[in-house]
């Protein structure tokens, strides 16, 4: 049977809508739900079973963990040793919003959404809609993001449609507003350890910590899923500076260039745009998408602007880099 699909609004809280998920939810179903980040896959943190069917869904590892999303603070107490962290109240300051902290765990969390681990990584998200659904379900979501293993997450409901199967009940919501996946950090003591870098930056955690560093490649605390492919369309997809992207797109007329508005004007030919390099946001929110949009083309390649390395684009150029091959 094909999913169900329920449409809402991010700022409403629609009782009864959000009811229908939690019921699913509570009866060890997956629900697919907007978040501002990214959509999301979700099932029953306190069932294994049904945190199973997500791995199942996506082609995921079982040993990427799944994050954790709750309501509120009170729902973070179940699962996370929160008096552990000693600038959890600061940090729990930037919820709800696109920060997941890496925590110790408690037993209530499962093994297989924690993939056997000692941690468990903690959210609220930042969509009203969703925190009702969450509070309702009266248990912590696990959810990944909504995608199969490797391709980009998606920011759309209509990128999940056809491409999930098996999920009970999709909530079809705006696009993301922030697009790309939540800041993950694993804060100890004095220092905090920046596993995946997003729209919270290390200037953000500069400002309470002492050490503020983004983890390695080779860091053993590293995100397990950062090791994993990420991100990518199926096409070739190459990444360039704006001269060099200009020149070749003079002398290569098969490959579709993805600019930012700026670029865009110096373009002659066809090219799909980004967002203003002045509108960090509409950049990191319509990136997955136009990498979508190149798998579902007529092009056999793309090549993509790179973005100065400054705050924000940091975050970004990481997914860029990810889903891209160098000029
Ligand atoms: P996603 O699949 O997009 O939701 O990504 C979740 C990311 O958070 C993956 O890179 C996971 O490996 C990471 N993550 C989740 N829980 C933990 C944890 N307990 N410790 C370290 N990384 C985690
Ligand atoms: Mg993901």
């Amino acid at each position: 049977m094909a999913e169900k699909i329920l449409d809402v609004r991010c700022d409403l809280k629609d009782q009864e809508k959000a009811l229908t998920g939690a019921r699913v939810i509570q009866e060890g179903g997956v629900v697919i739900f907007p978040t501002e980040t990214v959509y999301g896959i979700g099932a029953d943190v306190e069932n294994n079973n049904a945190c199973k069917k997500i791995y199942a869904i996506k082609g995921r590892q079982p040993d990427n963990p799944l994050i954790v999303h709750v309501a509120d603070l009170d729902q973070a107490e179940n699962y996370a040793c929160t008096n552990r962290v000693r600038m959890f109240r600061e940090l729990a300051k930037l919820w709800p919003g696109p920060l997941t902290i890496v925590m110790p765990k408690k037993d209530r969390v499962g093994d297989v959404p924690s993939a056997g681990l000692g941690t468990v990584g903690i959210r609220i998200p930042d969509c009203d809609f969703t925190r009702e659904f969450i509070k309702l379900s009266a248990t912590g979501i696990a959810a990944p993001s909504a995608n199969m293993s490797g391709r980009p997450s998606a920011t759309r409901a209509e990128h999940i449609i056809n491409e999930l199967h098996g999920v009970d009940l999709i909530y079809r919501g705006e696009p993301s507003r922030i697009g790309i996946e939540s800041t993950v950090i694993y804060p100890q003591d004095d220092r905090c350890i920046i596993l995946r870098p997003g729209a919270y930056t290390a200037d953000d955690f500069s400002k309470m910590f002492d050490h503020v560093e983004y983890a390695g490649p080779q860091d053993p605390v590293r995100s397990p899923g950062m090791k994993y492919r990420h991100y990518s369309p199926e096409k070739e997809l190459l990444r360039a500076k704006k001269e060099d992207l200009l020149n070749f797109v003079e002398t290569h007329r098969d490959i579709i260039p993805i600019v930012t508005t700026e670029t865009a004007k110096e373009i002659k030919g066809e090219k799909w745009i980004l967002g203003s390099i002045k509108n960090p946001y509409e950049i990191s929110s319509s990136l997955y998408d136009l990498l979508r949009q190149l798998d579902a083309s007529k092009y056999h390649r793309g090549i993509i602007e790179c973005l100065p390395e400054t705050g924000f684009f940091i975050s970004v150029m990481n997914r860029i880099k990810k889903a891209s091959a160098e000029l």
